[in-house]
């Protein structure tokens, strides 16, 4: 690790790790789990892992405004929204289809009732079949 960054500020792990991470509108974006490197051609670059909503990001230590009591970002983040559940879409209750044949009407009124209807709607008398 022999980067040096021009503003030499030491920063212990333990300093940065559990403090909220918030981003330039001053949304928190997560708290900061771990401190990671990247190996790249240019030499190690150090990011902070950041427990969103429980994913991880890894931040670039580049996009840090400042540290003081939460970890400031220069840029701006996306809230996390936590991972959407699946859910069923609403049961469509099929409708039943009215049409000539399917209605059930009324021997006794003459009511034309629904094809799944046990019991005249009007007269409530049982309808056959
Ligand atoms: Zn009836």
């Amino acid at each position: 690790m022999d980067e040096k960054p021009e503003s030499k500020v030491f920063i212990k792990r333990g300093e940065v790790v559990g403090k909220q991470v918030v981003e330039k509108r001053g949304y928190v974006i997560g708290t900061v789990k771990d401190l990671s490197f990247t190996i790249t051609s240019e030499g190690v670059e150090l990011a902070i892992s950041v427990d969103s909503a429980g994913r991880e990001l890894n931040i670039p230590w580049a996009e840090i405004q400042a540290i003081g009591d939460v970890v400031l970002l220069k840029s701006q983040y996306e809230k996390p929204t936590p991972a959407p559940t699946l859910v069923a879409p609403p049961a469509v209750p099929t409708p039943t289809p009215i049409g000539v044949g399917l209605e059930k009407i009324c021997p006794y009124c003459e009511f034309k009732n629904p094809s799944d209807a046990k019991f005249c709607v009007r007269c409530g008398r049982r309808l056959p079949g």
